[in-house]
C-alpha cells in the first residue's frame, strides 16, 4: 500500500490518502509538542516507539474484543488505518489524580482516586481543549445522541480494564490517558488515534518515575529512554 497525498498533518501524526478509498496511511512524526504546541520539541526514533507501542496495544484491545482502526503497521512508523470521522472529543480517563485535574481541582497530585474518573474534552486547539459536559456536546453537535456519549465512556473505561492490569503486570502504573474515536462507513465507533506515552501517563511501580511525556513537559530529559522502557515492559513477560 502506498501514500497518495497528504491528508491531514498533525501534532504527531500525519495521514495520507491511499488507492483504497476506505482506508489511510498514518505516519508517526518524531515531533514532540505540549501545553498546546507551545513547547515543542523532537526525538530522533521517536515516532517509531509510538507506532510500535500503539500497535501493540490497539492489537490488545482488539483481542479483547474493542474495535480499532487499525489494519495492519506497514513500516516503523507507518500504520494502515480504516477512514474514520474523527468524533472531536478527547476522551481522558484516570485513575490517580495529577496533570489539569489536580491543577484545577487541587486534588493531590498522586492521589488514587476513588473509583475510575472519565471526562471529555473538545478536542480544538484554537479553544485549547477545554473540558466539555454532556449538553455541551450535544449543543456543539458533536454525537448526534446522548447514547454515544454514554457508549464512549463505557469504550475509555473498557480500555482502561485491560491496559491497567496489563501495566500491573509489567511494573507500571498507568495513571490516566487520553483517547479518541472515530466513526467508520458503516456507522460503527472504532478506536482512533494512538495510545501512547505521548497521550498516557505511566508512573513506575517501584520508583515512582514518570515513563512518558511529562519528561518532556517537565524537562526531565531522556524522553527517548523512557518510551524504550515502556515498549520493552509491553514486549516482555508478564508477572
Ligand atoms: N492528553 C493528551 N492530549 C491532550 C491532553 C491530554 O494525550 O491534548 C493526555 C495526557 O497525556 C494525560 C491525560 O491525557 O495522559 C490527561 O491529561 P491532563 O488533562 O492532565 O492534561 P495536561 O496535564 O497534560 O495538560
Amino acid at each position: 500500500m502506498e501514500k497518495k497525498e497528504l491528508l491531514y498533518e498533525g501534532k504527531a501524526k500525519k495521514l495520507y490518502t491511499t488507492t483504497n478509498e476506505d482506508e489511510l496511511i498514518a505516519e508517526f512524526k518524531d515531533d514532540l509538542t505540549a501545553f498546546n504546541a507551545e513547547k515543542k520539541g523532537s526525538e530522533q526514533g521517536k515516532g517509531a516507539l509510538n507506532c510500535k507501542i500503539s500497535t501493540e496495544l490497539f492489537a490488545l484491545l482488539e483481542e479483547s474484543g474493542l474495535k480499532t482502526h487499525l489494519v495492519k503497521t506497514l513500516d516503523d512508523n507507518h500504520q494502515l488505518v480504516k477512514k474514520v470521522d474523527i468524533i472531536l472529543i478527547e476522551v481522558v480517563v484516570r485513575n490517580t489524580a495529577t496533570g489539569s485535574l489536580s491543577k484545577r481541582l487541587g486534588i493531590e497530585d498522586g492521589k488514587v482516586l476513588p473509583f475510575t474518573l472519565v471526562e471529555f474534552y473538545l478536542k480544538d486547539d484554537d479553544l485549547n481543549d477545554p473540558i466539555i459536559i454532556d449538553d455541551h456536546c450535544i449543543i456543539l453537535e458533536l454525537v448526534k445522541d446522548r447514547a454515544i456519549l454514554d457508549i464512549l465512556r463505557q469504550k475509555g473505561l473498557h480500555v482502561n480494564r485491560i491496559l491497567k492490569e496489563f501495566f500491573e503486570k509489567r511494573d507500571l502504573n498507568l495513571i490516566d490517558f487520553k483517547v479518541e474515536f472515530g466513526i467508520d462507513k458503516n456507522g460503527e465507533i472504532l478506536l482512533s488515534d494512538e495510545i501512547s506515552p505521548d497521550s498516557c501517563r505511566f508512573w513506575d511501580m517501584q520508583s515512582g518515575e514518570s515513563l512518558d511525556k511529562d519528561r518532556f513537559r517537565q524537562n526531565i530529559g531522556n524522553v527517548k529512554v523512557a518510551y524504550e522502557e515502556v515498549l520493552k515492559r509491553i514486549l516482555g513477560d508478564a508477572k
